[in-house]
């Protein structure tokens, strides 16, 4: 690690983003130590680090771990209120996540995307332009690896594009990337953060380190965005999909432009969904600033159907648009979804009962010709169809059945949408594993 200012670090939390800064500072020989809350006997990862000569405290959380420390490197799903978070930034030590440790290594231009909604997309998006463009960029991330690990494997200082939560960016100290994009920021994950400005904030570190060499794209529709990066150093770059502002990049009478420039027509892009049109433009002038030609950006944009499980193109099935959104566990999720679409919709949706009431998303239903619900939630969704006066709905039992049902009403022109609005965990362990199942179901059709 280049100029590693710490002398002994503890790793705070094992499971994936732990064991990769774990497996850094080993590789890197620097002195470190393990703390995880999983028992020893049942913990690979800590038994893993002990064979090699690591000093490993598991199953409690005791204070004197901090002993001789100036380094926490945290998981980033410990809270900050947990004792020896709170314990570690009394006595001045350092608490960070496993992207600052990654910083430290990394030897290639540094793109980091944040946002409430729209993260991967745009990640996967950047890393797909900057392939196009033969830059064979790394993706770090939620769908990929996490940043420790990819910065280990990188080989001739090639861009790394990540993907940062807030939760990662909340403890980070000199992590500065050469491009930052903001996406939007709005009220969620406040049981974290406890406060929306707490939050805010949080998202801002990607910018704060940052000096006017660096660039900050940002999106201008966002009020909360474009007041707080007033104190951001970088160049600013805004895009805008709200038709009425026109600097930077922006979207007018479905055109996009970028500073005047005709770019692409929004018919042309194959990513559905206005919700999408910001994930794109802040894409564009990442690949600008990698120099990709035009016409590379707009073959890509034509040809990106978007990351699986999110309103991911599956394929046609006698006329029938396919697609996959098996990540859309809330109502307003499937909400965007549904308005991604001219077509008429037959909609699958169901899942874990949280106790919702589904009267928002059935007023939402405009071109929702016919649904099927299915699973713990289906009596609820039905209940709210009846309040809502609307008829076209079968219940099922499972997402097999949902999917044969919906087939069965759709003709040759509609989409038909796996969009659950629902978690998956009433029958299954996640929203991918769920997807992956309702792929299987679409190439048996
Ligand atoms: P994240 O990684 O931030 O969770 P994703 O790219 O995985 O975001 O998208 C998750 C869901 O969020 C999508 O299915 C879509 O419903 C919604 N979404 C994606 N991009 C945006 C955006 N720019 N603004 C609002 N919602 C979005």
């Amino acid at each position: 690690l280049q100029q590693f200012p710490y002398q002994q670090v503890l790793v705070l939390g094992l499971a994936r983003s732990g064991e990769a800064a774990a497996q850094l500072l080993y590789d890197s020989h620097i002195p470190f130590k393990i703390n995880d809350i999983t028992p020893f006997e049942e913990n690979k990862i800590a038994q893993h680090f002990e064979s090699l000569g690591v000093e490993v405290i598991t199953g409690r959380h005791p204070l004197f771990v901090l002993e001789g420390v100036d380094l926490v490197v945290k998981n980033p799903g410990i809270p900050y209120k947990h004792e020896l978070v709170n314990e570690a930034v009394k006595r001045d030590i350092t608490v960070v996540t496993e992207v600052e440790l990654a910083y430290y290594l990394v030897d290639g231009p540094i793109v980091a995307i944040t946002g409430s909604n729209g993260k991967t997309t745009t990640t996967t998006l950047v890393h797909e332009l900057l392939r196009a463009g033969n830059l064979n960029p790394l993706i770090a991330g939620n769908i990929g690896k996490v940043a420790t690990q990819v910065v280990r494997e990188q080989s001739n200082g090639q861009p790394v594009v990540m993907e940062l939560s807030s939760f990662q960016l909340k403890a980070v100290e000199q992590f500065k990337p050469d491009i930052a994009v903001l996406l939007n920021i709005t009220e969620a994950h406040l049981d974290y953060h406890e406060t929306m400005e707490d939050y805010v904030q949080s998202k801002l570190r990607i910018t704060e380190n940052q000096t006017d060499d660096d660039l900050l794209i940002y999106n201008h529709d966002d009020s909360v965005l474009t007041k707080s990066i007033q104190t951001s150093h970088a160049k600013s770059f805004p895009f805008s999909v709200s038709g009425s502002y026109k600097e930077g990049i922006y979207v007018d009478n479905g055109m996009i432009y970028n500073q005047g420039e005709f770019i692409i027509d929004t018919k042309d892009i194959s990513l559905p969904g206005d919700h999408n049109l910001e994930n794109v433009l802040s894409s564009i002038v990442v690949a600008m600033e990698f120099n990709i030609p035009n016409e590379t950006i707009i073959r890509v944009l034509k040809s990106f159907t978007g990351v699986k499980h999110r309103l991911q193109f599956v394929e046609q099935v006698y006329g029938r648009k396919i697609y996959n959104d098996s990540k859309a566990t809330n109502i307003s999720a499937t909400i965007k979804a549904i308005n991604a679409f001219k077509e008429p919709i037959v909609l699958m949706v169901g899942g874990l009962d949280r106790g919702n009431e589904f009267d928002e998303l059935i007023q939402n239903f405009r071109n929702v010709k016919y649904c099927v619900a299915y699973g713990q939630s289906a009596k609820k969704i039905q209940e709210a169809c009846e309040r809502q006066h609307y008829n076209a709905l079968s219940m099922v039992e499972n997402v097999e059945q949902a999917t044969i049902k919906a087939y069965e009403n759709s003709h040759s022109g509609d989409v038909l949408l796996f969009s659950p609005a629902c978690a998956s965990w009433d029958q299954f362990k996640s929203f991918e594993e769920r997807g992956d199942m309702f792929l299987e179901l679409v190439h048996k059709l």
